[in-house]
């Protein structure tokens, strides 16, 4: 059910569900999509809906992990996905700042179809979007904006800037890095910033990339590729913000010289497709994922640095495990099940805090040991089938926590 901008005006009376989950993100979405056929009532309070992608290429691009895919097919979202705007990644090289090291990882040598999928941000959460606009058991209140959160007895109270008081037995945090709603549960969270902008842009490749991603780790910051259909690569470029502002401030000529020139001209020259655009790089971890009613998914819990192109996987994850463990429960808030999620989730998002936090400080560090320590271990590594398989299926999300395996 969608309720309109013009009933949520005037008189409120009050309105109960099982589960209100505040922000229709990605993680958010993919929450009420899970929970389709719960039995349980669902309210999703979002101030904006996302607009209808146009024909032109997002800048944002996700390299989406097996496990991920797994779980937008099993909610009903992959098949609405354009299949030609979306691409397989089957190989990754990353490479060193000495002009040496480097790190190749296989979906052959894996043992999987692909490593990845890279898809556009705005085409994902649109299709998430048509799925929720049709779902019986949600009530989508949009545009609506929480103002006030209240615990009271066996479920929480969620009063809306209009005067609707929604009332649940779990209010799930979906908000966002800002998230309004830890705040308000009085969840603290440590962040930092990093410092950096993430600068992205879509080009045209002169040679065809082959399905391949590549990552260099580079004194001004970490520069990604990611392939896209036909002869298109998105880029990340995790920089400086001096050397950020740098880059947004070139013609579109000389940005692509540059990127291309760092990135060892690996795809021939490139053109542009989308202007630059870039977004500051921090991390973020709540200390709680849950408490009192009240249960944190996507960045609301937790914000990572993208050089591991983890953060919408990671959200979907916490989606899949709430879902998985809610579903069927007499009260989706109750302190153990709750409970359950945050361990259900404690391994995978501390494996992937640790690995890009450690990555950032070590390919950060201008120290002539941590450059020879950084560039020696991708050898070492890329010498070690073993490891990198294991690291390989680390990443993409097989073998790890219990929310990770084929769908269930
Ligand atoms: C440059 C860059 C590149 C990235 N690349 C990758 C990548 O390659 N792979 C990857 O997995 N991740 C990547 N990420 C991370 C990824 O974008 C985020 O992890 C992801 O979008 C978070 O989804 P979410 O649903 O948790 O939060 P959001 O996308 O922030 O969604 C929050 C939702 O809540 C709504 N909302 C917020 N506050 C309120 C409120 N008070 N009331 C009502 N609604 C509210 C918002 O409108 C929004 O719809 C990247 C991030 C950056 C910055």
């Amino acid at each position: 059910m969608v309720v309109k901008e013009d009933s949520l005006r005037g008189y409120n009376p009050p309105m109960d569900f099982d589960i209100v989950i505040v922000g229709g993100g990605l993680a958010g979405a993919g929450l009420a999509a899970a929970l389709a056929n719960s039995g349980l009532t669902l309210a999703l309070v979002e101030r904006k809906a996302p607009p209808s992608p146009g024909a032109d290429w997002d800048s944002r691009v996700y390299a989406l992990t097996p496990a991920s895919t797994a779980f937008l097919e099993r909610i009903g979202a992959w098949r609405r996905l354009d299949a030609g705007r979306v691409t397989p990644i089957y190989d990754m090289r990353v490479f060193g700042d000495d002009g040496r090291s480097r790190l190749d990882f296989s979906a052959y040598e894996s043992g999987t179809p692909q490593l990845a999928v890279t898809v556009e941000s705005s085409r994902l959460h649109h299709v998430l979007w048509e799925g929720l606009e049709h779902q019986g058991n949600l009530s989508l209140l949009c545009p609506a904006v929480p103002s006030e959160l209240r615990r009271a007895g066996n479920c929480v109270e969620v009063g809306l800037e209009d005067g609707t008081v929604v009332t649940a037995k779990l209010a799930v945090g979906a908000d966002g890095a800002e998230s309004w709603t830890r705040r308000a549960a009085r969840i603290d969270a440590r962040s930092r910033s990093y410092a950096q902008l993430g600068v992205v842009a879509n080009f045209a490749c002169a040679q065809p990339h082959r399905n391949i991603a590549y990552q260099w780790f580079r004194g001004d910051g970490v520069l990604a590729y990611l392939p896209l259909p036909d002869r298109r690569v998105s880029i990340v470029w995790s920089a400086p913000e001096a050397r950020a502002t740098d880059l947004l401030g070139l013609a579109p000529a000389a940005f692509c010289a540059r990127v291309s020139e760092a990135g060892d001209a690996a795809l021939g020259a490139l053109e542009p497709l989308t202007p630059p655009a870039a977004f500051p790089l921090s991390r973020m971890v709540a200390d709680r994922m849950a408490q009192g009613r009240i249960a944190l998914i996507g960045d609301a819990a937790h914000v990572l640095h993208p050089l591991a192109g983890q953060g919408v996987n990671l959200g979907l994850g916490d989606a899949h495990a709430l879902a998985d463990l809610v579903r069927g429960a007499p009260d989706p808030g109750d302190r153990l099940l709750l409970r359950r999620y945050e361990r259900a989730r404690a391994e995978d998002i501390l494996a992937l805090r640790w690995v890009t936090d450690g990555l950032f400080r070590l390919f950060d560090a201008n120290h002539r040991v941590a450059a020879r320590i950084r560039n020696f271990g991708l050898n070492l590594t890329n010498s070690n089938p073993v490891v990198k398989t294991l690291l390989a299926r680390r990443a993409m999300g097989i073998g790890g926590g219990i929310h990770h395996g084929e769908p269930s």
